[in-house]
């Protein structure tokens, strides 16, 4: 692998149908041109002078979430490699501006002495036209399931530590989600596993090794819909992280039609087992009854369970059907998405319990969860 020569690129590009991802390896040893170059205009935004137009973007670009945002970077999730000596370095934008980062990159000078960029997501084709005439730059398309089980796979391999985790019942306390976490020590043992990516659409797919995966499922109820309902039914929440946020102190049982709404109470099933009175039989079904208005707290909250719960049933009976008990949840509609996460590990646990030999199944999170595809294409292009 060529981790700090001059040939080829150190980044990975995942231009998705919402949000593009990038990640860049910051090589201590050999800096390359582009990635050196690259980490120097980052690192130096903080504290340098913006002089034009062009910085101001850029420094937006990197540095802010709010206020004219439209990227970040995710500074919680760079980490340094010791065997490889660098830092690893993780971003992204929304793919409609597209146009925009090229013409950073072109005004910082940083798409210099890369000719190609091996580029995963329907962005790799939709963009190559603009990349290659504003760039000179051509992007590779390689397969995006593939690229997805490499990053994963090549990162569980690393000596890093806290990257899989599972979530404890009780809801968060605080607004501090890794406090809940519990971390895998042996997380190289995970195949095979069922993989749940949930960008804006979802793919289930079985994973028995790097190389061996095949796409077993999917749901067009994914991300994609969540944002699309969102802004659809909550016109004034403008951010994903706003309204992911928001969700999180919702209360959606005046929207949702609850067992105890039809019960009274909860339901005991034959075999001792029951149904919580609190369990949701019917999402929304409440909704504007006696034109009843709700908070958008509330709206934001049930259609993050909703969504999540519907993902979580389908990828548990596809691990029924291929008998495989792990299953390990990714995409970024989980990024900084508590309540999200708090469903599917509830509603794993609850669904995975419930069969006659039922053994309680602990959904898997993953850190770095919207950057595999990134992560992957980057390999590609050291390897
Ligand atoms: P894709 O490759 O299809 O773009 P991602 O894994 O990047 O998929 O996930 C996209 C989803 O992530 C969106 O549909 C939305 O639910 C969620 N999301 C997270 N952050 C943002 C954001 N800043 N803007 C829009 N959507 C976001």
């Amino acid at each position: 692998a060529d981790w700090g020569g001059h040939s080829g690129s150190r980044l990975g590009l995942d231009i998705g149908g919402t949000l593009a991802k990038l990640v860049f390896f910051e090589s201590e040893i050999r800096p390359s041109w582009c990635n050196g170059r690259f980490a120097q205009v980052i690192k130096s935004l903080g504290v340098q002078t913006v002089k034009s137009e062009d910085d101001r973007e850029f420094r937006d670009f990197v540095l802010s979430r709010q206020g004219s945002f439209w990227g970040a970077q995710d500074k919680e999730l760079s980490f340094y490699d010791e065997e490889l000596e660098g830092v690893f370095h993780f971003l992204c934008f929304q793919t409609d501006k597209m146009e925009r980062f090229v013409a950073l990159l072109a005004a910082q000078d940083l798409h210099h002495q890369i000719d190609e960029i091996y580029t995963t997501g329907g962005g790799a084709y939709k963009y190559s036209r603009l990349f290659s005439e504003r760039l000179g730059i051509n992007l590779k398309p390689v397969d995006e399931l593939g690229v997805v089980v490499k990053g994963i796979s090549w990162l569980l391999r690393r000596p890093i530590s806290d990257e899989v985790c599972w979530l404890s019942d009780e809801p968060p306390k605080s607004p501090n989600f890794e406090s809940e976490c519990h971390f895998l020590d042996s997380a190289n043992s995970l195949f095979p596993f069922i993989l749940v990516n949930i960008g804006s659409g979802v793919s289930i797919v079985k994973v028995d090794g790097t190389d061996r995966f095949e796409r077993i499922s999917g749901s067009a109820l994914g991300g994609g819909t969540f944002w699309g309902l969102c802004n659809l039914l909550c016109p004034d929440c403008k951010e994903f992280s706003e309204a992911s946020c928001l969700a999180v102190a919702g209360d959606s049982s005046k929207l949702n039609l609850l067992v105890e709404d039809i019960y009274g109470g909860d339901y005991e099933l034959t075999g001792g087992r029951k149904l919580p009175g609190t369990l949701v039989a019917s999402f929304f079904a409440k909704a504007g009854r006696n034109g009843q208005a709700h908070d958008d707290a509330a709206v934001l909250n049930a259609l993050i369970t909703m969504i999540s719960q519907n993902i979580c049933q389908i990828a548990f009976l596809n691990s029924k059907l291929h008998s495989i008990s792990r299953i390990v949840f990714t995409g970024n509609f989980l990024r900084q998405n508590q309540v999200a996460r708090q469903a599917i590990a509830t509603n794993m646990r609850r669904v995975s319990g419930a069969g006659l030999a039922g053994k309680q199944l602990h959904a898997l999170f993953l850190e770095h969860e919207g950057y595999f595809g990134a992560l992957g294409s980057f390999l590609h292009n050291v390897e």
